[in-house]
């Protein structure tokens, strides 16, 4: 991710998400609203977070089916996904944990990166239905129907939390700004001389390098890539966007998808989608879609555009 230098402004860089994430305001100097960002970081890490102890995605996953309470912020969140999951037939799938945690794709340790065993996989797989998944909305309760089923919203949350980073920096009259989570970058306005901002499409595997660029005021552009987190042994590539259908990553002939679209969320949910879904069929739901573009990079760095997709 890169942005046009301009170099009047501030910002902070702190981790969240398992990610580095930094946001930049450009036409104030108030240090209390970057404080503001990232206490919104953190209330929304400790309640997402499958990995975190008393989250309330832990406290579903916990619950052995029993209704738990949660944050409206939380059911918010669980009712685009499952929009997501059906609108994707199940590509992307809120519902994957239980199979997500016996793979480590981030470990530092070479130790950690193997290969579950199949047996591990086949056990876990009966148990990916995103629609033991129900929600009621009139008491913010979650439900699963299968107590198996662990919840995993890695593929959407980063999106989501940026939506709502932008939401408060919007009311704290705040006109240009760059939201940036592990390179989902989420634009606030435009740059304080009302031009657009540039943005790189990360060209896979090649740090500092650029696919194209895009200049664009107030979008999303969100990518999900092979190169992101994966680890290589004997040969072949393990990365992180898994295969619903299998439990092991996807096998295509894509290096990444790049989402561009108003909300971030939308854009989180279909980079992930659209690379399960393979270019034809992704690209037939972005076609599908209104205000939503995307970019297919293949692993020999030919890319293709939706027809509306913003190329400088
Ligand atoms: P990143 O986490 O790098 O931003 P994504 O937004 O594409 O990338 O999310 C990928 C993460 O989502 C994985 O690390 C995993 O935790 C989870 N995941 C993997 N495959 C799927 C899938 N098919 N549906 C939903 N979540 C997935
Ligand atoms: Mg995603
Ligand atoms: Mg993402």
């Amino acid at each position: 991710l890169q942005t046009a230098s301009y170099t009047d402004y501030i910002d902070r860089t702190s981790f969240y998400f398992d990610t580095v994430i930094n946001i930049r305001i450009y036409d104030q100097k108030d240090e209390s609203i970057l404080d503001g960002c990232m206490e919104l970081a953190q209330k929304y890490d400790s309640l997402l977070s499958a990995q975190t102890q008393g989250s309330d995605i832990w406290n579903i996953n916990h619950s052995g089916g029993t209704p738990v309470t949660v944050d409206p912020d939380t059911i918010s969140l669980l009712d685009q996904s499952l929009y997501y999951a059906d609108l994707t037939g199940g590509a992307f799938n809120p519902a994957l944990g239980s199979v997500i945690s016996l793979w480590d794709f981030t470990s530092d340790d070479e130790k950690d990166h193997t290969v579950p065993d199949n047996s591990a996989i086949e056990e876990a797989l009966p148990h990916t239905d995103y629609h033991a998944i129900t929600i009621d909305n009139s008491t913010n309760t979650v439900t699963l129907t299968d107590p198996d089923v662990q919840i995993d919203l890695g593929a959407i949350a980063k999106g989501f939390i940026a939506d709502k980073i932008k939401e408060y920096l919007l009311s704290q009259n705040v006109s240009s700004a760059i939201i940036n989570l592990g390179g989902n970058a989420l634009l606030v306005g435009s740059k304080p001389d009302n031009s657009s901002f540039t943005v790189g499409i990360e060209k896979p595997f090649s740090s500092g390098d650029y696919i194209t660029t895009i200049s664009t005021t107030d979008k999303s552009i969100v990518t999900s890539g092979v190169y992101e987190r994966y680890f290589e042994l004997d040969g072949t590539i393990y990365h992180h966007l898994l295969d619903p259908a299998t439990g092991f990553p996807v096998q295509n002939d894509l290096y990444s998808v790049t989402i561009v679209s108003d909300n971030s969320a939308d854009g989180d949910a279909l980079s992930t989608a659209c690379f399960v879904l393979g270019p034809e069929a992704g690209m037939e739901l972005i076609e599908s879609l209104d205000g939503i573009e995307a970019a297919f990079v293949y692993n020999n760095y030919s890319v293709v555009y939706s027809s509306g997709f913003p190329i400088n």
